[in-house]
């Protein structure tokens, strides 16, 4: 079964929305403009039910199927957000906005959505309800987090959860999945190192902090190559050094280093966590000073189950002739919160050979499209067959 001629048909008007979204992109839950867009279209489709300001700008709407004999509800999930990126495209769509930009293809995935829910609304041809999530700020602002505390699942009963991203560097239209891990949990840390500022010429009279943060910094590297078991996976990123000195010949009172932890697995990430507290807290004491260090910790990891996983493969399979093992993605997804929540899966979808994600010359791939909304309705109708 290929793609749904319904959606071929469907192209050029989802495009259409798409390229509306790309020209005013709105970045974390500013997503003002684009929510009462999508409620507008959702209400106009039929929904039975249409809910806004679910976790702040979230958009929820219900479409109910022919029959429901057996209380299935699905949830299926997009994001909204752009980025604070000025683009570089050229295009004759380009944001309007300076300095926000869709780098990463959710004006697809909502555009992609709302088509499915268009077709869902007119067909109905499934067993069950159909829980269409549009939510806000999944570019670190846990958007999917604070609609999942606005109690969301509770509220629709959903049951289980569906989620797509597009992924440049793969056949548009193709297919990528696995079970378990599959993106990275992404952590913040903030350490401050404090010693004794003095003159650059007389280093015996102070306790230096830039020689304790640079010693920090390379024995950090140590927790990926000699704490962490070599088949796991852990990055950690120092990124940002600052001293609270801007001379030439004064030796800082203060160093701050900022930097990010990516890891697969829970264990992974308190031995990540402690290790940088201890390395710290060592180094500083060797050198006589301090170090204080804030570990954040942002999304979880996002984790597929076992059983949707290999039925979202097999519709994907359905679509577009077959499905590829993912790689792991060392990138943060918010989708993790609702996963952590119900069962579910998420899936790449192809963007054929575009600039990567978070690129200011990368685009959505239009062609996806048909695919793209393919899947999400097979989803519904192979899940909770008509009856
Ligand atoms: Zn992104
Ligand atoms: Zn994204």
């Amino acid at each position: 079964m290929p793609v749904k001629n319904r959606f071929a048909e469907l192209q050029d008007e989802i495009t259409a929305w798409r390229r509306d979204m790309h020209e005013n992109p709105e970045i974390l839950f500013e997503t003002h403009r684009t929510s009462a867009l999508v409620a507008e279209k959702l209400r106009a489709f039929g929904c039975d039910e249409v809910a806004t300001g679910i976790g702040r700008t979230g958009v929820v709407g219900v479409i109910k199927g022919k029959t429901d004999s057996k209380g299935k509800v699905i949830g299926l999930r997009a994001d909204m957000d752009a980025l604070p990126i000025h683009e570089q495209t050229g295009l004759d769509y380009a944001s309007k906005t300076p300095g926000a930009m869709h780098a990463c293809g959710h004006d697809g995935h909502t555009a992609m959505l709302l088509g499915a829910a268009k077709y869902l609304s007119e067909t109905r041809n499934f067993d069950g309800t159909v829980v269409v999530i549009f939510q806000p700020a999944e570019e670190g602002g846990g958007g999917g987090k604070e609609m999942c505390d606005d109690g969301m699942m509770e509220r629709f009963g959903i049951q289980e959860v569906y989620g797509m991203h597009n992924w440049p560097g793969r056949p548009v239209g193709s297919f990528a999945i696995r079970p378990g891990a599959f993106f990275a949990a992404t952590d913040q840390f903030d350490i401050t190192f404090e010693g004794k500022g003095g003159h650059a010429a007389k280093p015996h009279e102070t306790v230096d902090t830039t020689v304790m943060a640079a010693q920090a910094i390379l024995a950090l590297q140590t927790i990926a190559s000699r704490n962490a078991d070599p088949i796991d996976q852990v990055v950690v990123s120092a990124t940002s050094f600052e001293t609270s000195s801007k001379a030439f010949n004064v030796i800082p009172q203060r160093v701050q280093i900022k930097g990010t932890v990516r890891t697969m697995s829970k264990d992974m990430r308190d031995l990540a966590e402690r290790r940088i507290k201890d390395i710290c807290a060592g180094v500083a004491a060797t050198y006589g000073g301090t170090a204080e260090v804030t570990y954040h910790r942002g999304y979880p990891v996002m984790v597929n189950h076992e059983e949707q996983t290999e039925f979202a493969a097999k519709v994907a399979a359905s679509v577009s002739g077959g499905c590829d093992e993912a790689p792991l993605v060392m990138g943060g997804e918010d989708f993790a919160f609702m996963l952590e929540e119900r069962p579910g899966a998420y899936i790449l979808v192809g963007n054929g050979n575009t600039a990567m994600v978070h690129h200011p010359e990368y685009n959505f791939n239009d062609e996806a499209i048909p695919a793209g909304c393919s899947w999400w309705a097979e989803i519904v109708e192979q899940r909770m067959p008509a009856a």
